[in-house]
């Protein structure tokens, strides 16, 4: 795939690409030369969402297992039928964390907006006039 690119310091079609850096499913995807040495691109091939400390795939990973109500056993069963390295326990930790305060946000959200519904329903109008008088109705007139 990089054997028509050059390099940009020594201007020969010497590109290889490797495999660094791995973060559970998440890896770094270095593009080096390897007759100069020069690194001429890294890029993870998973982002990390902006305020999160965990790449974006192990955190759906553990979401997909949190949906079916599996944890972390069942990620590294998976993982070992298939021939897959697992992330650490301690990542999974992590993503759990993550998940709990997103679920905690998205249900307290979820609560006002059902609260501010349920109080626009339940307003009485104040333009409607109240009734002036209950003729016949007091059981004290005489
Ligand atoms: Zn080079």
């Amino acid at each position: 795939m990089f054997m028509k690119l050059k390099c940009p310091d020594c201007n020969k079609q010497t590109l290889k690409l490797t495999l660094e850096n791995k973060v559970g499913f998440s890896y770094v995807l270095n593009l080096t030369c390897s007759f100069c040495s020069e690194k001429v691109c890294a890029v993870e091939m998973s982002n990390e969402r902006e305020g999160n400390t965990v790449p974006d795939i192990n955190l759906r990973v553990t979401q997909a297992f949190f949906n079916i109500g599996k944890g972390y056993s069942a990620i590294e069963k998976i993982c070992m039928a298939v021939n897959v390295s697992p992330f650490s326990s301690r990542t999974y930790s992590k993503c759990t964390k993550l998940l709990h305060k997103a679920y905690g946000t998205a249900t307290e959200t979820l609560l006002r907006e059902v609260h501010r519904e349920v109080q626009k329903a339940y307003v009485v109008p104040t333009d409607v006039p109240a009734p002036s008088s209950y003729e016949g109705t007091t059981p004290h007139s005489l």
